[in-house]
């Protein structure tokens, strides 16, 4: 089976993304890898350190090798993981990846702790990529009325590129007006400009595209395009999911065995995942 930074290297020559999405059941996670073997697609799957709480660190790491054991080429990476101990707490459990998000912290104290980050990944196996974040990303994995996306809190070219080679990290994350979540009051653009410049400055760093839920097709495109090639999904799984649920339960008010109420939710999720790695270019890529 190839490693991620072989999948990585291989999506940046072909100009295609890999798909990243978050689960927080086993059935999430299930949906995920079954459309994924269905589209011959690798796939990262992801906890924040919200998701990975509720599932149990060493459970969710579990269940993730179980899939990879039978053949899967899927990767798990902790999602926004913000301190120190989360991040080390996750490579010590088995991640394949991690991403460290000190993108909140000032500059100087963001590079500190991402060189750390990198520096111990690298002793523990060659083949565990970090992430940085640069730049703010605004909003939260839910669905908001509207977000406050400012200019000033895009990534600067040449802040990626100081970054990059203070760091060591092999997989940026970027805002270029893209924001987590689905916003319902407003619409939301990538500056492909900017885009452009980042790609530029840092020619061998992987970019990565969070908050790509309720971004227009087009726009995911042409970024991938250009050269994001990692598209992270959490919201849109969430809400087809949720909503599957929800209208089943209304619909069949007295089922109560868990795998017969969550049966559309699991068909739901599949769908968005089907939908989204084809968007991604992702398909038949094993
Ligand atoms: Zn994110």
């Amino acid at each position: 089976m190839k490693t991620l930074p072989e999948y990585f290297k291989q999506a940046k020559q072909e100009k295609w993304a890999l798909g990243h999405f978050n689960f927080s059941t086993a059935d999430q996670l299930r949906a995920i890898v079954e459309v994924a073997a269905e589209m011959k697609s690798p796939v990262m799957v992801a906890t924040s350190e919200g998701e990975d709480a509720f599932l149990g660190h060493e459970q969710t790491v579990a269940l993730v090798k179980s899939w990879q054991a039978a053949g899967y080429p899927i990767f798990l990476n902790a999602d926004h993981h913000k301190t120190w101990e989360s991040v080390k707490g996750a490579m010590d459990a088995g991640y394949d990846t991690v991403l460290i998000d000190a993108s909140k912290l000032p500059y100087e104290e963001n590079l500190i702790l991402t060189t750390k980050v990198v520096q111990y990944a690298k002793n523990k196996d060659h083949t565990m990529m970090v992430e940085g974040e640069l730049g703010y990303l605004m909003g939260e994995s839910s669905v908001q009325k509207r977000v406050d996306i400012k200019p000033e809190d895009y990534t600067k070219p040449e802040e990626a590129k100081d970054f990059v080679r203070k760091t060591g990290v092999e997989r940026l994350a970027i805002a270029f007006g893209n924001a987590h979540g689905i916003i319902t009051e407003q619409e939301e653009h990538l500056d492909l400009e900017l885009l452009k410049k980042i790609v530029k400055a840092v020619p061998n760093t992987y970019l990565v595209l969070h908050g790509g839920s309720g971004l227009p097709p087009e726009e995911v495109r042409q970024a991938i395009a250009l050269g994001i090639t990692n598209v992270h999904i959490n919201t849109e799984l969430r809400l087809a999911y949720q909503e599957a649920l929800r209208k089943k339960l209304m619909d069949d008010p007295d089922q109560t065995t868990p795998y017969k109420f969550l049966g559309p939710s699991f068909e739901a999720a599949k769908n968005l995942v089907r939908q989204k790695l084809d968007l991604f270019g992702a398909v038949g890529r094993i």
